[in-house]
């Protein structure tokens, strides 16, 4: 589907839509932007936490085995990258019979995805699929059909699966970029060569700051994001130079989330691995300056 409302909007339309008959979802909470979808979804059922990675400091996925599901949630809910914390799934999460739901926004088409394991896909499509203001939903069939009396025409997914998104007027300019965005990931060899232009690119600042004893990532190796690279510089006083420093090498938008402090790279499927290698020759030089 295409919808409207971004990913936040959805974090209400999802639940306005998929709660039917039952009254609680179980959601596993990896950083803000979980947390912002737990909030919203409070208002429509309750919420249950069914994993936490909040006492680490939201720096990996909890371990599967620790998931206190519930059988009669409606559904799970996982957030697949954490744009902020730098968090990201490597896996699908097996739930059994319920449903999976993932807010995608901020490493879809970063990668294959197993589609049919979820009941339920969305996102923004700002990051790596076109314009703001286009939403997009993969919606599981049997879903469907299970609003709430109160939800809005406009965001009810089976009125919108029947009238081929066009239930009022879709955001037409934001599917035109991102139709030509799809084949643009065609042309470079679909998702799978995504992936492997997305690792190479996010190696090559992940093993520097590895090596590096000025620059620091937190988060658990298998839980790394290939798209949002959250860093810190050992002396958080240099922060505002080194940002001043990448701003006259014409990289910007460094400076991380207030959340967590620091820096962030963000390196969405746009991003070539020029850019990666341009920014650690920059962190190098930074490093030597200061180290
Ligand atoms: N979820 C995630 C993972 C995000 O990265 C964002 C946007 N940064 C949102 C939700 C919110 O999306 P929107 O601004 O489209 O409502």
């Amino acid at each position: 589907l295409f919808m409207q409302g971004g990913a936040i909007g959805e974090n209400a339309i999802v639940p306005m839509n998929l709660l039917g008959a039952k009254t609680s979802i179980d959601f596993i909470n990896t950083g803000e932007w979980s947390k912002k979808s737990m909030k919203e979804a409070k208002r429509y059922a309750k919420v249950n936490v069914a994993a936490s990675d909040e006492a680490n400091g939201f720096t990996g996925i909890p371990a599967r085995n620790t998931w206190k599901l519930d059988a009669d949630a409606a559904y799970v809910h996982i957030c697949s990258n954490e744009t902020i914390g730098g968090v990201e799934y490597h896996f699908t999460p097996d739930v059994g019979a319920v449903p999976l739901v993932a807010d995608m926004s901020s490493n879809i088409l970063s990668r294959p995805v197993d589609v049919a394991r979820y009941g339920l896909i969305y996102g923004g499509a700002q990051k790596n699929i076109g314009p703001a203001g286009l939403t997009i939903v993969i919606v599981r069939d049997d879903l469907l059909g299970h609003a709430m009396p109160l939800c809005p025409s406009a965001f009810n997914y089976a009125e919108q699966a029947e009238n081929d998104s066009m239930l009022n007027t879709p955001p037409t300019y934001g599917i035109y970029i991102a139709g030509l965005v799809f084949n643009w990931i065609k042309a470079q060899g679909g998702l799978v060569a995504m992936e492997a232009h997305n690792r190479a690119k996010a190696a090559v600042l992940y093993d520097y700051l590895d090596e590096s004893r000025f620059f620091s990532n937190p988060i658990a190796r298998d839980a790394r994001s290939l798209m949002n690279v959250p860093f810190k510089l050992k002396d958080a006083n240099l922060d505002a130079e080194f940002l001043k420093g990448a701003q006259a090498r014409g990289m910007v938008q460094l400076k991380g989330h207030r959340s967590v402090g620091g820096m962030r790279a963000s390196i969405y499927n746009a991003m070539p691995v020029e850019g990666v290698k341009a920014l650690v020759a920059y962190m190098k030089e930074f490093e030597v300056r200061h180290g």
